[in-house]
């Protein structure tokens, strides 16, 4: 099953606002050299809200998209220091991360992740729903169980329009490979993307074919080539080396090209 391959760039809490228009500049100057590329390759960038005003009049709607790094479930309200999904689809995103590790860390468990997704869904972004184990959890064998309740949350949440199921986007990244250097091995990335895959259609039916899986956990230019090529693997979640422009093209030109 061919998907068009997906690359986006969690730029976390970094740039204000001028160096995030430099390094947009950067990323969309070799963009435009790689023209071909970008036929089946997607790019986003999820750099801080603060800069996303500022992005969306540099970039407009063209090859490189912008998406959020976390939004509220609810639509309006009284929920201080708080984003909504329409006041993200205001400054031009199209995406949304969900359930990032680091957002889970701080308190944020399945149920709400799942209600997240749904208000993602809900605003009309496509959320990028992270999952993934802590290393005490893969030590004790318990990595397919812990990604397999993550996913089951995330379930009753999945609109029934089609073409919104098979928008979903789910990011396998293991807790203990982000930020560290270390990068999951490519058996442990095809044993659980594949084991997403069958979640995923066994739930989801054929639409669940069509979710795009990412991997990321250490994703640079020295190991994207390997890591993107492996089955069921459809792009990466980036986020050290998406602070770099050249490291970030370099994963993107590491995409296979059959995809
Ligand atoms: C991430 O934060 O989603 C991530 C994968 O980070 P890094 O690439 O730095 O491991």
């Amino acid at each position: 099953m061919r998907r068009r391959a997906l690359i986006v760039g969690n730029w976390k809490m970094n740039g204000l606002i001028e160096p995030a228009c430099d390094l947009a500049d950067g990323i969309l100057f070799g963009l435009g050299q790689r023209a071909d590329r970008m036929l089946h390759c997607e790019v986003v960038i999820c750099p801080p809200a603060t800069a996303l005003h500022a992005l969306h009049q540099r970039l407009g709607s063209g090859t490189l998209k912008l998406g959020g790094q976390n939004l509220s479930e609810h639509e309006s309200g009284p929920h201080t220091g708080e984003l909504c999904g329409i006041m993200l689809r205001n400054v031009g995103c199209w995406y949304v991360i969900v359930g990032h590790s680091e957002r889970r860390a701080s308190g944020e468990g399945n149920e709400v992740v799942g209600r997240k997704m749904a208000a993602a869904f809900r605003d009309g972004l496509t959320p990028i729903v992270c999952v993934g184990e802590s290393l005490d959890e893969r030590e004790r064998g318990a990595a397919e169980a812990v990604v397999r309740e993550q996913i089951a949350a995330l379930l009753p949440h999945v609109p029934d329009a089609r073409n919104k199921r098979e928008s979903l986007v789910v990011a396998y990244e293991p807790v203990w490979a982000i930020g560290t250097g270390r990068n999951a091995e490519p058996e442990q990335i095809v044993a659980m993307h594949g084991f997403l895959r069958a979640l995923l259609t066994e739930a989801l039916g054929a639409a669940g074919e069509k979710v795009r899986i990412l991997y990321g956990g250490s994703l640079k230019p020295a190991n994207a080539r390997t890591i993107l090529a492996l089955g069921d693997v459809d792009g990466g979640l980036i986020g050290g080396a998406a602070l770099k422009a050249t490291d970030f093209l370099a994963i993107i030109d590491a995409v296979p090209d059959e995809f």
